[in-house]
């Protein structure tokens, strides 16, 4: 399948900075695909979704809409003549407007002409961003205004209006930000529902790693203005590439281990590997990857009786520990799904669910 944009080697100083703010950023999107960008703040996120709409300019680098050069050396295609379409985190709808005018208005001669589109009746027009409404749900509030809609249709209607004109390629800015809970998560479902029905390319910046996780079909994770790693979201989160990677999709325990191949030895005792490895390593264990039965018990085997409960943290439907280990320089968090009628003080034993995965060192914090 061929990708509908991909962006190779984009880098970005703004005057004034003697730091890239983006460097070398390289990804492709395919239809009916969402691809999260996600990072801290800062990171570089908007900064590259605004350089694929032309907004920036980058200092190298090419952006492509399938075969179409959109930026490469002397060439620049101007925002309005990319057809791709945008949803930013405030998605200003024009508030005299009504939703069918609002749709409409990416869909006025000129702008549209000028990106190749046809010149087309007013009926026409009001057709296509009809059936924009009906892709996002909203037939039947064409006449609303936008004071008169809940903040999810608001931001539908935004949606809608970035589709109507035929775009292929949509980029959302933070767009659930500003909505509850419940709606963040039906919209953010929409939306990939949406993209792939109508087998649309949808990158969405988030700093929400819950959100990235649960909505993307890929994540591409920023750090101080690189991609340190893409992939499929299971891929990323129970392989990452470094201890950022790990730390910033979740929460994770990173120890320290002597490689012989298959395993590793930690204070955890020996756990598997994911990669053939040997010498030093880094690993990265998710606390719901550890299990933990008080001492005594008779226990798994393979399980190391050398912690202690330091704290325990009830939240609903599971349960986070802090156990320290026997040596005493190591802490490290177990979540259970169960009750394990542990308390403060009691000695457990532990052992690894699954391999742990080796990951690069960097200056995250090492437990
Ligand atoms: P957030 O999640 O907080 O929105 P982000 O990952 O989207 O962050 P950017 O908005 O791309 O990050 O900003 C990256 C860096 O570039 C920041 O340090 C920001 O201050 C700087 N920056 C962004 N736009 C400009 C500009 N026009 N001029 C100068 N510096 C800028």
């Amino acid at each position: 399948m061929k990708p509908l944009l991909c962006v190779h080697n984009i880098s970005k100083t703004f005057p004034g900075h003697d730091r890239p703010v983006i460097k070398d950023v390289t990804f492709c999107v395919y239809p009916g695909e969402v691809l999260a960008l996600v990072g801290p703040s800062g990171c570089g996120k908007t900064t590259t979704l605004r350089t694929v709409m032309g907004f920036e300019h980058a200092d190298a680098g090419e952006v492509l809409l399938g075969e179409q050069v959109l930026q490469r050396e002397k060439t620049f295609v101007g925002p309005d003549q990319r057809g791709i379409g945008f949803v930013f985190q405030d998605y200003a709808l024009f508030p005299h407007l009504s939703v069918l005018e609002n749709v409409l208005f990416g869909l006025r001669g000129a702008a549209f002409k000028k990106r190749g589109g046809p010149a087309m009746t007013r009926r026409r027009r009001a057709q296509i961003a009809k059936e924009a409404l009906w892709m996002v749900g909203l037939m039947g509030l064409e006449d609303r205004m936008p004071h008169d809609l809940s903040g999810g249709q608001q931001q539908r209607v935004a949606l809608a209006r970035a589709i109507a004109p035929g775009a292929r390629v949509i980029l959302l800015d933070e767009p659930f930000s500003n909505l509850d809970p419940d709606l963040r998560l039906a919209t953010r479902n929409e939306v990939r529902m949406i993209a792939h029905r109508a087998k649309m390319a949808v990158v969405l910046v988030t700093h929400d790693q819950e959100e990235a996780l649960s909505t993307a079909d890929r994540l591409a994770v920023m750090r101080e203005g690189r991609l340190v790693q893409t992939g499929p979201p299971e891929e990323v989160y129970n392989s990452p590439a470094t201890a950022f990677v790990a730390q910033f999709l979740g929460r994770t325990n990173l120890l320290e281990g002597d490689a012989t191949g298959t395993h590793a030895v930690t204070p955890l005792g020996r756990v598997e590997l994911e990669h053939f490895t040997r010498g030093k390593v880094l690993l990265s264990l998710r606390p719901e990857h550890l299990s933990m039965q008080p001492a005594g018990d008779e226990h798994e085997p393979g399980a190391l009786c050398v912690g202690k409960v330091v704290s325990r943290e009830f939240k609903g439907h599971d349960m986070t520990f802090r156990i320290r280990l026997q040596s005493n320089r190591h802490e490290v968090s177990v979540q259970t799904d169960y009750a394990t009628g542990l308390a403060v003080g009691d000695r457990v034993c532990l052992k690894a669910r699954t391999p742990a995965a080796v990951v690069e060192p960097d200056d995250m914090t090492v437990q």
